[in-house]
């Protein structure tokens, strides 16, 4: 009795009339997402999504009854109708900047979604080297706690060595781990899972979701479309899309902000080794001969793994006919690391990938849209570091992305405009000192004249210790007084 009485609201869907528009809306739906078999019921419109979808999702181009009854029952819209944005803010890329930009986001109470095309922990080709910016930003999100409970390595200091092989050392923090200066080392699978969990506490997120263009209302970008398994794709929109999505960034791409100009790029191998000799709390940058402006590295991580890889301009290394994976493998064989390596065991694949500097002032914001970290080609051109200045721009953004639309302004390209501007000022000095850094350090000889000094004279290795503490002022490096003061040291 209670069955029937429960049945009997739906007795009415027995009627063959709503057999034919069931079956009618199953082939609408698979034509108008190209999928291949029918979708009824609704939920598989979107062919076994890959993650659940986010409230707020419609399906394109349903006016009609049906349209009517999937937005009063789905709250799906159609794409033809006039509407509220799904969200305030679509951060595309979950590595630090896109991470950070969310965090910071559901601090300022705006409503966001986060998509990433790999599902994470994933790996990011990267050195791991952890600096004080990130240091700061995590503390300021109560998430060193966090990282301390990780797999990583507490780094006190770097050690040098010059073309003709001198070595020197700098202390850049306390050795008592008790005291807040480290610097860390920690595999980018690690530390971008972490960050990635901390914003899904606090925002959606959508993985294996790979955004593959945009859409547009009005002359201004209005959200993403976002392949699904099965070809389909899904359309979500937002007052604001942010582009974290890298180097090879869809968001900088389908705005016409990404610039083909290898001039700014450097590229880098890494790969993953057990067992190297001679590791200990420091991170090592040699400068090679052959590398320079950049530098063979050797990065301390948990246990007994070594983060190596050799850093290039992409300009020598075109003009030099560099090949990178022979490259860092002569670069193991150099008297001052074959021995370091006899016994040691790669892991893994040696990987490329390329690094945007910033020095050039490239276009980071437009009509609804703005870039952050790599996307925005913010890695600094001498040390190639990027994952600091990549989560300070997702907090600039976050914070005037809040302020702008809390104040009503319209998110176009004049008011968005006020995010490069603070960008810029944050970080601006600093590529451009990198980038000087980055011409000076093409002289084999001056390197080896500061290497030389610093090993021989403890003040001056307190000197370089400081500029990289940021203690000092790293502009001191560029000064040709200093390198007179160093002839004559
Ligand atoms: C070899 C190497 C060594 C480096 N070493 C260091 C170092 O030691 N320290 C340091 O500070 N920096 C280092 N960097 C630079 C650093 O890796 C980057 O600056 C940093 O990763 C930038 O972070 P991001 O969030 O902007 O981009 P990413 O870390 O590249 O994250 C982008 C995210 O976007 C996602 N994505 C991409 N396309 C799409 C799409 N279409 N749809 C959805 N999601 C998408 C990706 O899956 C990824 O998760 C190194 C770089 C290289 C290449």
């Amino acid at each position: 009795m209670k069955g029937a009485a429960f049945a009997a609201p739906f007795l009415f869907l027995l009627q063959p009339k709503w057999f034919v528009f069931l079956h009618t809306l199953s082939r609408s739906c698979a034509s108008h997402h190209r999928v291949k078999r029918p979708c009824y019921p609704l939920a598989k419109c979107f062919q076994e999504p890959v993650e659940p979808l986010p409230s707020g999702f419609y399906i394109k181009g349903h006016r009609s009854e049906m349209g009517r009854w999937l937005k009063r029952e789905k709250g799906w819209r159609p794409v033809a109708e006039k509407r509220q944005a799904d969200y305030d803010l679509i951060i595309v890329g979950g590595g630090p900047a896109g991470s950070t930009a969310a965090l910071y986001a559901a601090r300022h109470g705006l409503k966001t979604l986060l998509v990433d095309k790999k599902r994470f922990p994933r790996d990011k080709v990267c050195g791991d080297g952890i600096s004080g910016k990130c240091i700061t930003i995590l503390r300021e999100l109560n998430l060193l706690d966090r990282l301390h409970r990780s797999p990583h390595r507490w780094i006190n200091g770097v050690l040098f060595s010059s073309p003709d092989g001198t070595q020197f050392r700098i202390r850049t923090a306390n050795p008592n781990p008790d005291d807040n200066d480290h610097g860390y080392v920690c595999r980018r699978e690690v530390f971008d899972a972490l960050l990635l969990d901390a914003a899904r506490q606090k925002v959606e997120v959508l993985e294996h979701a790979p955004v593959v263009d945009l859409v547009h209302s009005n002359g201004s970008v209005a959200g993403v479309k976002i392949k699904q398994a099965g070809g389909s794709e899904a359309e979500i929109t937002a007052r604001v899309v942010v582009g974290a999505d890298g180097f090879n960034s869809v968001v900088a791409r389908k705005t016409g902000a990404y610039q083909h100009d290898s001039r700014h790029w450097l590229v880098a191998t890494r790969a993953y080794y057990r067992g190297v000799q001679g590791l200990s709390d420091v991170i090592e940058l040699h400068y090679l001969r052959e590398s320079l402006p950049g530098y063979f590295w050797i990065f301390p991580a948990e246990g007994d793994l070594a983060n190596v890889g050799i850093i290039f301009l992409h300009r020598k290394m075109k003009k030099k006919g560099i090949r990178l994976k022979e490259a860092h493998l002569a670069a193991l064989q150099k008297p001052l690391f074959a021995e370091r390596f006899a016994g040691a065991e790669q892991l893994g694949p040696i990987a490329g990938w390329n690094l945007p500097v910033g020095s050039i002032r490239r276009q980071v914001h437009g009509e609804g849209w703005v870039l952050l970290g790599d996307a925005a080609g913010l890695i600094d051109p001498f040390t190639g570091g990027g994952i600091g200045n990549a989560m300070l721009s997702g907090k600039i953004a976050a914070q005037t992305l809040a302020e702008l639309l809390a104040e009503g302004q319209a998110p176009n390209r004049q008011n968005l405009g006020l995010y490069s501007k603070r960008v810029w000022a944050a970080l601006g000095g600093e590529l451009k000192l990198g980038y000087r850094l980055q011409r000076l350090a093409n002289f084999g000889p001056l390197i080896n004249l500061i290497v030389h000094k610093a090993a021989a004279h403890p003040d001056i290795a307190d000197w370089i210790a400081g500029m990289s503490k940021g203690t000092l002022p790293k502009s001191e490096l560029v000064s040709p007084l200093t390198y007179l003061r160093l002839l004559f040291t």
